[in-house]
């Protein structure tokens, strides 16, 4: 394998831009870098001109899943008189599956099953997303 490409000094920086002069996209030499490193100076070498190049941030494209001001993450879950005919009432010697119905007893709530996660010690948890409470963990199969 030979190593064909452009031999670019290592000071040298090589950025390629678009001319709108010459029409044209080249390998544009950097020759000044700004103070503030958001923008440089290309030099065209086609109608050896200069241009600004901005240089773009992409860190801001990640989407914070977090919701905005703290407010309630998820819409509680509203239950069909069949969800709560249907549902299961909380024991924590039980276990459940995922999208089964709870009804706890003590709080008077329904909720659903959205999952299910061991911790460490092998004790058996369920996420449910009461339609009160909201999303509370409780514990299964204890016992
Ligand atoms: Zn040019």
């Amino acid at each position: 394998m030979t190593q064909s490409r452009k031999g670019v000094k290592s000071e040298a920086r090589v950025i390629e831009q678009y001319c709108s002069v010459c029409k044209k996209t080249f390998d544009m030499e950097v020759v000044e870098e700004a103070e503030k490193n958001d923008v440089l100076w290309l030099k065209c070498p086609g109608c050896e001109g200069f241009l600004p190049y901005m240089i773009e941030s992409e860190e801001e494209e990640e989407n914070e899943v977090e919701a905005a001001g703290g407010g309630q993450e998820t819409a509680p879950e509203d239950f069909s008189a069949e969800d709560k005919e249907n549902s299961l009432e909380y024991d924590k010697a039980m276990t459940y599956k995922i999208d089964d119905i709870i009804y706890h007893r003590s709080w008077n709530d329904y909720g659903k099953v959205v999952a299910k996660e061991t911790l460490p010690g092998n004790r058996k948890t369920i996420l449910v997303n009461f339609g009160h409470q909201g999303k509370i963990r409780l514990l299964e199969g204890e016992g």
